[in-house]
């Protein structure tokens, strides 16, 4: 089921495209409602759409349920148009008929099948893209709304059913440009595939406003060779995008960069914004009666939805500015705070203890033959006992104390409080809860109430390096500690 494209669907993808320049040719030589036309432009149809079925069947089964649905879109096209050659080879001149009706049904499939696929890709987390796509539509909807439904709505030589039928089509292309719009500016990788389905859905939208502009202005209901060649690639791309190797890779979510607003997506969506006001200020220089009314709420309503962009925007920016902050002030290994944190935190709480007369003690923690368990153990285990380490002496701590990696395994705690032996205890505790059977020796010293904050730091190390001398698994205190005992560890210079 899986794998590259075998060489069936290629061959079929061959039939199918060496069967368009025939089509055309006798599109332009038989000319219109001939058997021989209609069975000329189907055939490639009816190829493309069994292509479709046979290439959707090896695309994986989790990731198949959006091509089904194109594949019964394709499939109500297609029935739709063998019903209107067959009435119009038999001369029928009634409008609208059964073929309408599964034209138009047709575009429930096709939605949920492209906004399924923009569901997997990624795109329903996606405010901005969505936002994007609502400007496109809106403004594709005002001038639509206001060129094409409203004369037809409003046509009173028509009946109801002529009306709503005629109305239903510009609709749906509105809904057509909203598909395509959601799926160039959602997120997801840019494939073979990808491109084929945005042709297809591209080639089907162009089709049907020129059929919607060509009623409108020759009234008519010819239609041109281009036409039918632009329904054909719909089929034809849509099948050539399922039979594409990378057609399963389309289910994957790829996020877009810088929230998606490149150059060529700022052109598009100003040119949205601004053309339902370009067109009023248009119609109004030449002199042309205009439904101002109209044209102007799409405009308020496309200002609106632009800033509501800027302000998911300024929320990305606010929200990633929180987290380069929170990155800045923490490791990355072992999320304790960083050194500049440390520095930041040292400072503040000797300016608190001048101001409250606390004792201030700050400590020194280095893990004790660190290097031997890294390399006998692996140098992930030493990045997990570090983890586990900051997080036993985050817990042990409490809310009133502050760890910080100092850098390496060595790690640095600042401790408020008035009872002296108490903060000792709890400093020397520390060592007890180091994991994985591990022990580490530790330096204490106590601001005076004046010095640089550097000068306790620099006390505090040298109480470190006499724990270490001094045999390691031990607790040192610096001179001004000294008439202190703080149990079996405690060292002395
Ligand atoms: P002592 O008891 O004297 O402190 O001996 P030690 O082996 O702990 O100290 P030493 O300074 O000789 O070695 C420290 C080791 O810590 C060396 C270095 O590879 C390791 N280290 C530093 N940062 C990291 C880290 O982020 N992850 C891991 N896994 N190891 C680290
Ligand atoms: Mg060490
Ligand atoms: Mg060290």
């Amino acid at each position: 089921m899986e794998g590259p494209p075998a060489r069936g669907p290629l061959l079929a993808v061959a039939a199918v495209v060496a069967t368009l320049p025939l089509s055309l040719v006798s599109t332009v030589l038989v000319g219109e409602a001939t058997p021989t036309a209609s069975v000329v432009y189907l055939l490639p149809v009816a190829c493309a759409v069994a292509l479709t079925a046979v290439a959707v069947r090896r695309i994986p089964p989790q990731r198949r349920r959006p091509w089904c649905w194109l594949l019964l879109a394709q499939a109500a096209y297609l029935v739709g148009e063998v019903l209107f050659a067959a009435l119009d080879l038999t001369g029928n001149e009634a409008w609208p008929t059964t073929a309408d009706a599964l034209y138009l049904l047709a575009y429930l499939p096709v939605t949920i099948g492209l906004l399924g696929l923009n569901r997997q890709r990624g795109g329903s987390g996606h405010l901005g893209s969505l936002l994007d796509a609502g400007i496109v539509t809106l403004s594709a909807a005002t001038l639509f709304g206001v060129f094409v439904v409203l004369p037809i709505a409003t046509d009173g030589t028509q009946s109801a059913l002529v009306r709503v039928v005629s109305t239903a089509y510009p609709v749906a292309d509105v809904v057509w440009v909203f598909l395509l719009a959601r799926m160039v500016t959602g997120p997801g990788a840019r494939t073979t595939a990808f491109w084929l389905l945005a042709g297809g859905t591209a080639a089907t939208l162009a089709a049907d406003v020129g059929m919607n502009v060509l009623q409108l202005v020759e009234g008519g209901d010819t239609t041109p060779v281009w036409m039918n060649l632009l329904w054909q690639s719909f089929y034809v791309l849509y099948a050539l995008a399922a039979c594409s190797a990378s057609a399963p890779e389309l289910a994957e979510k790829k996020p877009l960069e810088g929230g998606g607003l490149t150059v060529p997506r700022l052109v598009l969506l100003a040119v949205a914004a601004v053309l339902p006001s370009a067109v009023l200020v248009g119609l109004a220089l030449a002199g042309r009666e205009a439904p101002t009314a109209w044209l102007a709420t799409g405009s308020v309503l496309l200002i609106a939805l632009v800033i509501a962009r800027v302000w998911d925007l300024l929320q990305q920016v606010r929200s990633q500015a929180v987290q380069l902050a929170a990155l800045a002030r923490t490791d990355p290994l072992t999320g304790a705070a960083n050194r500049r944190t440390w520095d930041h935190e040292l400072s503040r709480a000797c300016a608190l203890s001048a101001r409250t007369g606390e004792g201030l003690y700050v400590a020194l923690l280095d893990l004790d033959r660190f290097k031997a368990y890294n390399d006998t153990r692996g140098h992930q285990a030493g990045d997990e006992l570090l983890k586990a380490a900051t997080a036993a002496w985050g817990d042990a701590l409490g809310a009133d104390g502050f760890l910080a990696r100092w850098g390496g395994e060595e790690f640095a705690v600042l401790l408020t409080s008035a009872d002296e032996d108490g903060a000792l205890r709890r400093l020397d505790a520390l060592r007890a809860v180091v994991p994985h059977g591990q022990t580490c020796s530790a330096g204490v010293a106590r601001w005076d109430g004046t010095e640089e904050p550097a000068a306790v730091l620099a006390r505090a190390d040298e109480a470190l390096y006499a724990a270490k001398t001094g045999g390691r698994d031990r607790l040192a205190v610096a001179p001004e500690l000294r008439s202190r005992t703080t149990g079996a560890g405690t060292a002395a210079d």
